[in-house]
């Protein structure tokens, strides 16, 4: 059996170009990259060449790229190392139900420690009103935290104005971009943003190694302690292999960045409008344009998400409800929930999320396996029977 995988916004496979681009740092240039020797020098520079591509791509200075361990990392320095850099100045932070556990995780530890969240809502799109924005924000306000893409319904956040709305009020804005990088492009000064977090995961690079742009004069406490790595704001010695896959994943994701959108564009609407085709009942989570190219959320009333998901895995599609880091519960998604969708619509949702690799082919096969699943799931629902008969 063929598989197909439809699940990128979860993990993506790394490029082979990205893995033959990091294999010679595991064997050959393996110095650590602060010994001064010739080893030590190859793995700075090229450490230096990963720092510099990623800062060209989003518009950055290299000295503004820190590598991290992974995009939770990157989110979580950017929250707990502002909020403890300004709190003298307030204990005020602003983000949005619609966050990655990531950012709203670190909010409920720093709640815990005497700083207060707004959580702002959303519409029925997933989008954030920036004018609500301007509202919440207090003498106290230190930080807010809002994601330029959402990782499960694909809704595209108005930044650039959420921002200009925190500079005007002089509150840092962090814009976690994990989803939006590679797929839309990417500027710090015309997103205005302080502070952005990227993963090497969902872009074709490694996993466990993210990198979070602090913008210059931004004052941020580091939370690893040891030696001088990353301009004293990261210890630790630093994932060479990695940080040169992630380099060369950005490189690749940026380059012809607007036919890849054509193309996933089209494929993802060809999945939906097969899909509208020919099952009835079925409602699109997320904005109808302003989402990424590669996201596909969709709700099948009298069905259980996760039953169509195992259906589908059996018949080798890999598919998602909700996201990966929170899937396990059978709470419905908190995303949906603050989307407002019926909680009982909301467990019968699937997330689509395609990449580079996958085919026109393999769209139709989903296509044609949803109708057969769905049917027969249907055929066992009280409450299908029940709507269908009135
Ligand atoms: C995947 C993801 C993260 C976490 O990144 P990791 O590299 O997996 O730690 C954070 N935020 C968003 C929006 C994501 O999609």
């Amino acid at each position: 059996m063929k598989k197909i995988y439809l699940d990128h916004n979860a993990t993506t496979p790394a490029h082979p170009e990205v893995v033959e681009a990091m294999l010679p740092y595991y064997h050959t240039y393996y110095g650590n990259a602060s010994s001064i020797h010739c080893f030590g020098r190859d793995a700075r520079k090229a450490m230096d060449d990963a720092r510099d591509k990623i800062a060209d791509l989003i518009g950055a200075d290299p000295q503004e790229i820190v590598f991290t361990g992974g995009g939770t990392e990157a989110d979580n320095f950017a929250l707990k190392g502002v909020a403890w850099a300004t709190e003298k100045e307030g204990n005020h932070i602003i983000s949005s139900a619609i966050e990655h556990p990531a950012i709203l995780n670190s909010c409920q530890y720093l709640e815990k420690r005497g700083f207060e969240v707004t959580y702002l809502p959303v519409d029925k799109y997933g989008l954030i009103d920036p004018l609500q924005v301007k509202e919440a924000i207090t003498d106290k306000t230190i930080i807010i935290s809002i994601m330029l893409a959402n990782n499960e319904v694909g809704t595209i956040e108005p930044i650039a104005e959420i921002a200009e709305i925190a500079r005007e009020r002089g509150v840092y804005l962090h814009t976690d971009a994990i989803q939006a990088f590679g797929k839309i492009p990417i500027n710090v000064t015309e997103l205005k943003a302080d502070l952005l977090s990227l993963s090497g995961h969902k872009i074709n690079g490694p996993k466990g190694i993210g990198a979070l742009y602090i913008r210059k004069g931004i004052r941020i406490t580091s939370f690893l302690h040891g030696g001088h790595h990353e301009r004293n704001r990261r210890a630790g010695t630093e994932n060479v292999p990695a940080l040169v896959g992630l380099g060369k994943a950005a490189e690749l994701g940026a380059c012809r960045i607007e036919e890849k959108t054509r193309r996933l564009t089209e494929l993802r609407d060809r999945l939906h409008k097969g899909i509208m085709d020919m099952i009835d009942h079925v409602h699109l989570n997320g904005h109808p344009t302003l989402r990424l190219p590669n996201t596909l959320n969709l709700s099948f009333a009298f069905v259980e998400g996760e039953s169509l998901l195992l259906n589908l895995d059996l018949k080798g599609i890999a598919a998602s409800t909700g996201s990966a880091c929170t899937s396990g519960t059978l709470d419905p998604s908190h995303v949906l929930m603050a989307m407002g969708i019926d909680p009982v619509l909301a467990q019968g949702s699937l997330r689509f999320s395609l990449g580079p690799d996958n085919t026109q082919e393999e769209i139709d096969t989903t296509v044609e396996c949803l109708v057969e699943i769905v049917e027969r799931l249907r055929m066992l629902s009280p409450l299908y029977s029940e709507k269908t008969a009135n």
